[in-house]
């Protein structure tokens, strides 16, 4: 089966490219063919979007509003190559806004012109503003389709790239086409609330990250695509297409998360851990927190929680030398209970280290932090060791090094 993606200048030639390349990629039967740029018919009306409306996809038809407040530039037309830098709209903002049949009627356009056989699909991928806002759609013939190509960094912060949020439009479109009879029939079987799954309607545009994440079809959905005979391989490419976006999409956010190499500062005079990129606060530890992280900070390899207590003598140590006390044999007492698997400390130490790290910089940042669990099995702090500073005094402050 053939699928034509043709495009409006407007969507960037290098992104259109890899989008193309992506989908071309995947293994199946869906073949994904490089179409022309075209140009739309020049009958749109202007509409000035709220930051609100704009994050919507609506269900009835809009309203008409007047033209009351200053604008910016309607069209946004930067080709600036494989890594996209996007400047967020300001609001309200004025946009020319064409009507579906007017992408519809372009991909008929490109049909007639070049003979495209009728069961092949078209696909006009294009930065306009659509009617209702929405993300994608089709006709009523089920074999033309648009897909919104401008705006996915709006939805998707951490994402530079909106290659595969089109991507999963473009095969989820597909797949609607085979296993729904009518264009009504999609409308009737949307998901109001957010599910997670590919037929989650998403009024506020930004529920779309959940079904990307998640990249799942609910067992209703399943149910319809099974009644309508949606060909199994066809199917299964869909599948692994999505899995492979979710896979792109999870990676990006993990990929801030834990690749962005920002520095952790310890003073040991102070107590503090300080995550200078974050935030200005500061997880301050006690002294058996501070040494059980030092000593996890000096084992990248990572110790199970079972063998903390083949590292008492180093775990003294460091205590010895943050505690500020002196009597040996309470350290070693303390210590000792610290570093035991059957007691209660140990985890409870832990917890509180991960409590004041989380307070300090929040859930998402903290990850790389915490002493967690690694892939080893063991116990571990993910961050690079290049870029800690342990100090006895204000590491800010450059005086005292490690
Ligand atoms: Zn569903």
């Amino acid at each position: 089966m053939k699928i034509h993606l043709i495009r409006t200048e407007d969507f960037p030639k290098a992104q259109y490219h890899e989008v193309l390349q992506f989908l071309q990629g995947q293994v199946g039967i869906l073949q994904f063919i490089e179409g022309p740029v075209v140009t739309l018919n020049p009958n749109y009306d202007y509409h000035i979007f709220e930051e609100d409306e704009f994050g919507k996809q609506e269900f009835a038809v809009r309203k008409h509003k007047g033209i009351h407040k200053g604008f910016i530039d309607d069209e946004k037309t930067s080709d600036s190559g494989v890594f996209f830098s996007y400047s967020p709209p300001s609001f309200p903002m004025r946009q020319r806004t064409y009507e579906w049949s007017h992408f519809f009627k372009t991909c008929k356009a490109y049909r007639e012109f070049n003979d495209i056989p009728e069961q092949d699909l078209v696909f006009l991928l294009t930065n306009a503003m659509n009617k209702k806002n929405w993300f994608g759609s089709i006709d009523e013939s089920m074999r033309n389709f648009f897909v919104h190509t401008a705006d996915w960094p709006f939805f998707f912060k951490m994402l530079n790239k909106p290659i595969y949020p089109i991507a999963y439009e473009i095969v989820v479109w597909i797949l609607r086409s085979m296993m729904f009879t009518h264009r009504e029939e999609i409308l009737d079987h949307v998901h109001d609330q957010p599910l997670g799954c590919i037929n989650d309607f998403c009024v506020q545009k930004d529920q779309i990250i959940l079904k990307m994440r998640t990249g799942d079809i609910c067992l209703d959905c399943m149910d319809q695509i099974v009644k309508n005979d949606v060909p199994p391989p066809i199917l299964r490419q869909i599948q692994n297409t999505l899995n492979d976006i979710r896979q792109h999409i999870l990676f990006s956010r993990t990929k801030n998360v834990y690749l962005m190499d920002s520095p952790l500062l310890v003073s040991k005079q102070q107590k503090t851990l300080q995550f200078p990129d974050y935030s200005p606060t500061k997880a301050r530890l006690n002294p058996k927190e501070l040494s059980l992280y030092l000593l996890y900070l000096n084992h990248p390899e990572g110790i199970a929680l079972n063998c903390v207590t083949d590292h008492q003598e180093e775990l003294l140590n460091y205590y010895k030398d943050v505690s500020g006390q002196v009597d040996l044999q309470r350290m070693s007492t303390t210590v000792s209970l610290l570093s035991s698997y059957n007691e209660q400390e140990l985890s409870v130490t832990l917890s509180r280290i991960r409590k004041k790290i989380k307070n300090a910089i929040g859930t998402e940042f903290s990850k790389k932090y915490l002493i967690d669990p690694l892939p080893n099995g063991t116990h571990g702090i993910l961050i690079s060791r290049e870029r800690v500073r342990i100090a006895d005094g204000d590491p800010n402050n450059g005086l005292e090094n490690f």
